[in-house]
């Protein structure tokens, strides 16, 4: 199983639109992040988490050419709004299914008001079809084992998704109790921390490291970085076992 992360930057992406620090004018390719997603290529199938806002880009630069399923973690913007350009990987005969929460769905239906009402022939619409899930009850797809759990966003309750030895977690500033079971054992975790200083719906670095102490994963990436946050700089200050991820890294791992 191949992990590719699509974009590991958070809601504003970097650089910044109209800000001239030190990270959104660096020359060092690793401090471009488009907002969050990975894309899994199993043996048995390709799935993305979100659908970020830079979806079309991300895929073309990529190379992705078939998606058998979108798992969505939240309905914000940064994590959703790329979902129109999904258009070319769908098929007429079997529409591409979007795994989220109740809410998420919710809330993507009325922002995609017009994917479920199309009015008129041409132009087209994504062809998606709508699954409820919840935390903490695993599902398939096409025999892919994957385990959605419950973290909180601010006081949102959004999901993370686990897949094998593999878990992701993004957009998080607290993990409950009865989460923690679901993540023993795993060889790589990606989390979302924004920068240093503590925010009141993301993990800070300093609060993720205490995550990863907890969980003990054998290497920890870290995604949903904000432009407080220099790529190379970072790197130095982490302990071994946590990285920050970019855009464009690729891990391979066995298939669940
Ligand atoms: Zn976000
Ligand atoms: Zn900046
Ligand atoms: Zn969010």
């Amino acid at each position: 199983m191949r992990v590719i992360f699509l974009g590991t930057g958070t809601s504003h992406g970097i650089p910044v639109v109209g800000c001239d620090c030190p990270v959104c004018t660096s020359t060092d390719e690793h401090n471009r992040r488009t907002r969050a997603s990975i894309w899994i290529q199993a043996k048995l199938g390709s799935i993305v988490i979100d659908t970020a806002t830079e979806f079309r880009l991300q895929a073309v630069r990529a190379g992705l050419k078939h998606l058998d399923a979108i798992l969505l973690t939240h309905p914000h913007a940064d994590h959703l709004h790329g979902l129109d350009d999904v258009r070319p990987l769908c098929k007429e005969e079997n529409p591409i299914p979007v795994f989220g929460s109740e809410l998420t769905l919710e809330e993507l239906s009325r922002r995609f008001d017009y994917i479920f009402h199309p009015r008129q022939k041409g132009g087209g619409v994504p062809n998606l079809s709508l699954k409820t899930i919840s935390g903490g009850t695993p599902f398939r797809i096409h025999g892919i084992p994957i385990v959605p759990f419950t973290v909180k966003h601010g006081k949102l309750d959004i999901l993370g998704y686990r897949i094998g030895t593999f878990a992701y977690i993004t957009d998080c500033s607290f993990i409950p109790e009865q989460t923690f079971p679901l993540l023993e054992g795993l060889k790589i975790l990606v989390l979302g921390a924004l920068r240093k200083r503590p925010h009141p719906t993301h993990f800070s670095i300093p609060e993720a490291l205490k995550v990863v102490e907890r969980v003990k994963p054998q290497m920890t990436y870290l995604t949903h970085l904000c432009h407080e946050v220099d790529h190379e700089a970072i790197k130095k200050e982490l302990p071994e076992w946590v990285a920050p991820s970019f855009d464009g890294l690729v891990l391979d791992l066995e298939d669940p």
